[in-house]
């Protein structure tokens, strides 16, 4: 089934979600985010300290107002997107683990361990994970 054409499911506000756009043929725009995040990915290919920061602002203004979603009231977080540091990142040999933080992984997602802040980042992360499956889902 293709998605070409389906806005559902594009993870806007993420360098991802500008790919899913061109691949859907649907134009990114700056309300989604998309337009910024694939400016601020371009910019930020030189490893920058102040990156996250300037993630947080994009954040923290038009990403979560433009939730141009279906579920209003419930933003929909990429792990990685979410504004404190490290959540989302790779978890795989690191054994330990902050205090609070949750370390989630899916068996048979092609997506390695990943800790997050917050159950709820972690439940926004599972659920990308199990749209990895080495297996395509039906459906
Ligand atoms: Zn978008
Ligand atoms: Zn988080």
């Amino acid at each position: 089934m293709s998605v070409v054409g389906q806005e559902e499911g594009i993870d806007h506000g993420s360098v991802r979600g500008y790919r899913q756009h061109r691949y859907r043929k649907i134009a990114a725009t700056e309300e989604c985010g998309c337009l910024k995040a694939i400016r601020d990915h371009q910019r930020a290919s030189k490893p920058v300290p102040e990156r996250s920061q300037r993630q947080r602002e994009w954040y923290g203004g038009q990403f979560v107002t433009a939730a141009s979603g279906s579920q209003p009231g419930r933003p929909i977080l990429p792990p990685g997107d979410c504004p404190v540091d490290d959540c989302g990142q790779e978890a795989a040999g690191r054994s330990k683990q902050r205090r609070g933080w949750v370390r989630a992984h899916v068996h048979g997602s092609t997506m390695p361990p990943r800790a997050f802040c917050s159950g709820a980042c972690a439940a926004v992360g599972i659920a990308l994970a199990e749209l990895r499956m080495t297996s395509p889902a039906a459906g």
